[in-house]
């Protein structure tokens, strides 16, 4: 029976895997991007007591009223341009469902990214049908313009995604090879994701938003120490917005993620922003120690993380820091990341320890 079924499955799932998060996560974690800074305990009282009077018996505000107001003050967008995902990676998906006609005499949508970069982009593209086609990065991470501008002639992409800082590469990209993009695919709709823009030393992201009709702005609150509420979006003009809402499922923001959102973009914004700026004080110090430890490159980095260069042994390093209660993030499966850890920016003492352990790992596998 489970056969027949396996007949009804999307052809493409077979060539599919499943986004990898950890089995077992280690007591240090600096795998996944996230904030290392809880809340302190004033704040958490004062969520604790708007949680106390939600209306847990209600569906959720489906248009997200108070959430929308205050993201639109953070983000310096209208509320019309804002359409709001559970994270990021919900609001790729509205837009992979929306965007989806194929070009012109072509079989499939084309998804165009570039290459290494945020996985979820690709998967999402082949869950959905669209051919997936990543153009790869110049030996300094960057965008290559010539090899973009063919890229776009030769495949015509529908939607194309350029996140400046780029995950995991960490550096932000060459603005003026982004705005050649912008106006080369004029008739694709292209998505910056701003995901890492609060660790960045600037961004164009809305200028181009203002001045070209093709430009969507992503974001999240995933970065800046609320992951677990799961809130993202993207700023599009409000024609777009009208369109995507079409798509998006009705009460996707539970209300304890939407009322803590609020908060957090209201009263509690001071503390976020302080533990931004510790994040980002603390990057320079977690980049000069993995640069004094022998055998590591490490490029400087406008993100949250670092991309670290350990050798070819970068699975059994990331084993031994497991072993040690340090988790970090591998790229096996990638050819241009293999030799690669990719390391979060922590606490001061947890990137004590990050330090120390990758220390003893390289010591250990040499
Ligand atoms: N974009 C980029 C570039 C990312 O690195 C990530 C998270 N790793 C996301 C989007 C998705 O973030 P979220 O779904 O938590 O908003």
């Amino acid at each position: 029976m489970s056969d027949a079924i396996r007949e009804r499955l999307r052809p493409e799932l077979a060539a599919l895997h499943a986004y990898e998060t950890p089995a077992a996560p280690a007591r240090i974690r600096v795998d996944g991007n996230e904030s290392p800074w809880a809340l302190p305990a004033e704040a958490r009282a004062r969520i604790a007591e708007a949680m106390a009077s939600i209306a847990l018996h209600r569906y959720p505000d489906p248009r997200c009223t108070a959430l929308r107001a205050a993201l639109s003050g953070y983000v310096g967008a209208k509320p019309d341009e804002l359409v709001i995902g559970v994270g990021s990676d919900e609001v790729i998906s509205i837009l992979e469902t929306a965007i989806a006609r194929p070009r012109e005499g072509r079989a499939h949508a084309v998804v165009m990214h570039p290459d290494p970069s945020f996985s979820m982009y690709g998967i999402i593209g082949r869950g959905h049908g669209h051919a997936v086609v990543k153009v790869p990065l110049d030996e300094r991470w960057d965008l290559d313009a010539d090899v973009w501008s063919r890229a776009i002639g030769e495949h015509r992409p529908s939607l194309i995604f350029l996140p400046s800082p780029n995950n995991p590469t960490s550096n932000r990209f060459d603005e003026r090879v982004v705005r050649r993009i912008v106006e080369q695919a004029h008739d694709a709709l292209v998505v910056l994701d701003d995901a890492y823009v609060e660790f960045s030393s600037g961004t164009i992201s809305h200028a181009l938003f203002e001045q070209h009709d093709n430009v969507a702005v992503l974001g999240t609150l995933s970065k800046i120490g609320l992951a677990a509420l799961r809130v993202g979006w993207v700023r599009v003009k409000p024609w777009l917005a009208h369109e995507l809402e079409k798509v998006r499922l009705t009460y996707n923001i539970p209300t304890p993620s939407q009322e803590i959102a609020t908060l957090a973009l209201g009263p509690l914004m001071p503390i976020l922003r302080e533990q931004i700026a510790l994040v980002r004080a603390e990057r320079s110090k977690l980049i000069a120690g993995l640069d004094a430890i022998p055998g590591i490159a490490v490029d400087p980095s406008d993100s949250n993380f670092a991309l670290v260069r350990v050798g070819s042994r970068a699975v059994e390093i990331a084993a031994r820091m497991h072993a040690a209660g340090v988790q970090v993030r591998t790229f096996a499966g990638h050819p241009r990341l293999a030799e690669r850890v990719r390391i979060t920016v922590g606490t001061p003492e947890e990137n004590h320890i990050v330090l120390a352990a990758l220390a003893d790992a390289m010591r250990g596998a040499a």
